[in-house]
């Protein structure tokens, strides 16, 4: 029963409210559980919990529940990392329990005990030793029992270097060949290998990073191919040697098998990587070897920026520019601005590296408040691509390609090269159109203003898709309106494109690197690793430019990115500008010297002829000019309060309260700051079947929006109006 004279537990628990729960302790004589893990009754449910703060016994108020049952023998969640989630939380306006629920693994967010961390190895049985010559030769159990008999391997190591080698350790270990075995984290480091000799800039960079103490944010400003990871990885051996963990963010689809390897090889010390291709196990491992400090250098995507850092002492966002850091649902955290935060708490060196720096960060570098290093040219031997505008206008395009695209193939694959065909749309076409009556193809769910979104064409046409909300249906073989056999695909998808290569060119291999190609991280490794450095042509999306380097890779391609030039969002330029300096760097990163053609109908488009002329900063320098004049971030702040349901009024209603009630906030502190606008509806009104609008709050300075936020935002979980919506909060909104 209840005993009123044990203390009072205020647990943050994952429910959308803003506030804590009060629970009993079990027991008058409590230790400090603030940071534990407890169960507790929610109603009828039972939810687990993290204890926020502990208040004295409240012998007045009998009804209080006891929790249910302690979930850690000490804090799991304490020091710098809770009190960073705290400021998450008050930074997101979110409630304190889904914060913690969106940082802490789902194996540990549903109550499991923190998981044994020693790492799992594979070596032969002797019973192994003598079978290895009866082995099938070239067989992948007899390879994996070569690479084993050389030496006993750590499973991290088997991910990076033998590909299959579960199924092929299993098949060994059922007839006794092989045995698995836990060794500490540490012990089966291989020894570092060297790398090359820093360039003088990669010198200075590693000097200043080496030089810094305490919290150091800094922007590593890198030409593609610069050799910015080999100055990350001097600055973490910097790190190792002196005792303290690292933690490295890469976006979502540069986490590859290269990446690690080239990072185990040269740190020599165990890297642990996280991603969303890890099971809930894995992943909760990864988290506990970094809270025991064991593991020393963390590799990770966006949710990594959680791990705890008892020992940190460096952090680094690679690609700091890129999109997959910013979460779009639930907590909208920005890993990168949040590995900011900590760093300050961590007090240690942060390093943002991009050849593509977002605005907001560059403008913090030459505002001086953060160190600015620079690497301008290209590493090693190899040199900037050459990049040509190829004029369509008038000019016969087949898939989209023109004829000089189709001679500049020809000749790099003549010569030995790889190809990279650059078209940031997925399927065979992005519209199925009937040629006698104009009909087209449109999502039932998707659109607004009475208008459906044109669904994309897939599978040679007879399959189409909304790329928005994921409806599929086969395509129809007649125009529904006039029943014309005359329906066409209008446009070019990566699909097509691949269609049409493959006929023009029948001696090379075509892949298709996309979405729907390679769903799997492990297919695109498996698709490049097959094409290896012979002469072939990748077409794809956005998923081609970063992630796996390709030595051979001669020619790249851009078509199609002409809709991208006149689109209404306010970033949509930095981020074409960024794909197509990303893009274009994947040209000549080794030996072979690159070439980009990029075919547009508006070759004089300012866009393009600055980025051409003038290179990325001067595109940033006028892009930023253009967004402090329209009072846009960096020279604003912004957040977004959207809504959506089945209906169109009750997101309309809902934020026509919540405006009021941010109305009253505003005035009560004497000002018109933050600025108001809407409700309105949002770029897409209709998304899978939901009306969807919002709100936007815009301030020159950060305190106002915060403030008029933090008096709003419970007023406006109360609101009658935003029980019948559903309703989120974006602080920085990446799109408007
Ligand atoms: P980035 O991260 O800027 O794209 P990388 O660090 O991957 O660049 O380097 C690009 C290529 O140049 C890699 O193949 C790398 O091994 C090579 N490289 C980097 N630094 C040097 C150097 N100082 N000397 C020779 N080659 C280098
Ligand atoms: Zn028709
Ligand atoms: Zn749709």
């Amino acid at each position: 029963m209840s005993d009123p004279a044990a203390p009072v537990l205020q647990v943050a628990l994952p429910v959308p409210l803003p506030r804590l729960f009060d629970y009993r302790a079990p027991d008058a004589a409590a230790p400090d559980d603030v940071g534990r893990r407890v169960r507790v009754g929610f109603g009828p449910r039972e939810l687990v919990g993290v204890v926020a703060a502990v208040g004295p016994p409240a012998p007045d108020a009998p009804e209080l529940r006891p929790i249910l049952e302690r979930l850690d023998p000490a804090p799991l969640l304490h020091g710098e990392l809770f009190d960073s989630l705290r400021w998450l939380a008050r930074y997101t306006h979110a409630p304190l329990g889904e914060v913690l629920a969106t940082a802490l693994p789902a194996a540990l967010r549903r109550g499991e005990p923190l998981p044994d961390t020693h790492a799992w190895a594979w070596r032969l049985t002797a019973q192994g030793e003598a079978a290895l010559p009866g082995l099938r030769t070239g067989s992948r159990p007899a390879r994996l029992a070569a690479l084993l008999q050389a030496s006993a391997r750590d499973e991290d190591a088997l991910d990076a270097q033998f590909e299959g080698w579960r199924a092929a350790a299993r098949s060994l270990q059922q007839r006794g060949l092989a045995e698995r075995f836990a060794v500490p984290a540490s012990a089966i480091a291989p020894a570092p290998q060297p790398g090359p000799t820093p360039e003088p800039e990669q010198q200075a960079a590693i000097d200043a990073i080496r030089a810094a103490d305490g919290f150091a944010p800094m922007l590593l400003d890198g030409v593609t191919g610069s050799g910015k990871t080999e100055v990350y990885l001097h600055a973490i051996a910097d790190c190792l040697a002196r005792g303290r963990q690292a933690l490295v963010l890469v976006p979502e689809i540069g986490l590859t098998p290269q990446l690690l390897a080239r990072f185990r090889a040269r740190l020599g010390v165990p890297v642990h990587a996280t991603h969303s291709g890890l099971n809930d196990n894995e992943r909760a491992r990864v988290w506990a070897a970094a809270w025991r400090g064991e593991a020393r250098v963390v590799v990770g995507t966006r949710s990594a920026v959680f791990t705890p850092l008892p020992d940190a002492g460096l952090i680094v966002v690679d690609e700091e520019h890129d999109a997959s850091y910013k979460q779009q649902d639930g907590i909208r955290y920005h890993a990168r601005d949040f590995a900011i935060v900590r760093a300050r708490a961590l007090a240690v060196p942060v390093l943002l590296g991009s050849a593509t720096p977002s605005l907001e960060t560059l403008h913090n570098a030459t505002g001086g408040r953060y160190r600015y290093l620079r690497l301008s040219r290209r590493a090693g031997a190899a040199r900037p691509p050459e990049v040509r505008v190829t004029d369509v206008r008038k000019r016969p395009l087949e898939a989209g390609l023109s004829q000089p695209m189709f001679d500049a193939i020809g000749a790099e694959l003549d010569a030995g090269g790889q190809v990279l065909v650059f078209r940031n749309r997925r399927g065979y076409a992005p519209v199925l159109l009937c040629h006698d009556c104009g009909w087209s193809a449109q999502c039932p769910r998707c659109g607004g203003a009475g208008q459906g979104r044109p669904m994309t064409v897939h599978a040679q046409g007879r399959r189409l898709q909304c790329h928005h909300c994921g409806h599929r249906r086969p395509a129809p073989p007649a125009c529904p309106d006039c029943a014309s056999l005359a329906l066409q695909p209008q446009g070019v998808g990566t699909e097509r494109i691949e269609e049409v290569l493959a006929v023009r060119f029948p001696d090379v291999p075509v892949l298709r690197i996309d979405r729907g190609s390679t769903r799997r991280r492990d297919a695109m490794e498996r698709l490049l690793g097959d094409l290896g450095e012979r002469p072939g042509i990748l077409v794809g999306t956005q998923m081609l430019a970063k992630g796996h380097d390709l030595a051979q890779l001669g020619l790249v391609c851009v078509v199609g990115i002409d809709e991208g030039l006149y689109s209404a969002d306010f970033r949509s330029h930095e981020k074409l500008a960024q794909l197509l300096i990303q893009v274009a760097g994947r040209a000549g990163r080794a030996q072979r010297p690159g070439r980009v053609l990029l075919q547009t109908h508006h070759p004089d488009h300012p866009l393009l002829a600055t980025l051409i002329h003038g290179g990325y900063h001067a595109f940033a320098a006028e892009a930023l000019a253009l967004r402090e004049a329209a009072g846009f971030p960096p020279f604003a702040s912004l957040a977004l309060l959207r809504a959506e349901a089945r209906h169109a009024g009750p997101p309309l209603a809902f934020l026509q309260a919540a405006r009021q009630v941010l109305e009253q906030a505003v005035a009560a502190r004497g000002g018109e700051d933050p600025a108001i606008s809407g409700p309105m509806p949002a770029p897409m009104p209709r998304r899978a079947g939901m009306h969807r609008a919002q709100l936007l709050l815009s301030s020159p300075t950060r305190p106002a929006l915060h403030a008029a936020l933090h008096a709003a935002v419970p007023a406006i979980h109360a609101l009658a109006e935003a029980r019948r919506v559903r309703w989120s909060l974006d602080v920085d909104p990446v799109d408007l």
